[in-house]
């Protein structure tokens, strides 16, 4: 049995993932089979995850570990304070990272509410 993932989870990736290109789709399609192995410990909204490569096959993305998704987030005065990171290895998600420029660790409540805010939508290294 497999629990199921957090909806802030689901959504940060949802958002952070586009539908355009057949990375980002395969990817999409990784997200219900996830599990979370561990949370960052200092406060902050990283989110590592275990997946059954059994059970959904690879993104054609790069062999390793690589950045497949990320967004950019600021504050209601719109500086920018951190960013949002999805990692793949070997074409499986492995960890949603949020990052904080800042002295206080930024949750992925914090980070989701200015992603929706901001209306970003996925945006990804490999295509322009
Ligand atoms: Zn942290």
């Amino acid at each position: 049995m497999t629990p199921e993932l957090p909806s802030d989870v689901a959504d940060a990736l949802g958002l952070l993932l586009g539908t355009g290109d057949a990375t980002h789709q395969a990817l999409r399609r990784q997200v219900p089979h996830l599990r979370i192995s561990a949370r960052c410990t200092c406060g902050c909204g990283t989110t590592y995850f275990d997946l059954d490569a059994d059970s959904v096959p690879a993104a054609p993305s790069p062999a390793g570990t690589v950045v497949v998704a990320q967004a950019q987030l600021f504050d209601a005065e719109e500086d920018w304070i951190g960013e949002v990171l999805a990692f793949a290895r070997n074409g499986y998600l492995t960890w949603l990272e949020v990052c904080s420029i800042t002295d206080s660790p930024l949750t992925l409540t914090e980070a989701l509410r200015m992603l929706r805010s901001s209306g970003v939508s996925g945006t990804s290294g490999d295509h322009g």
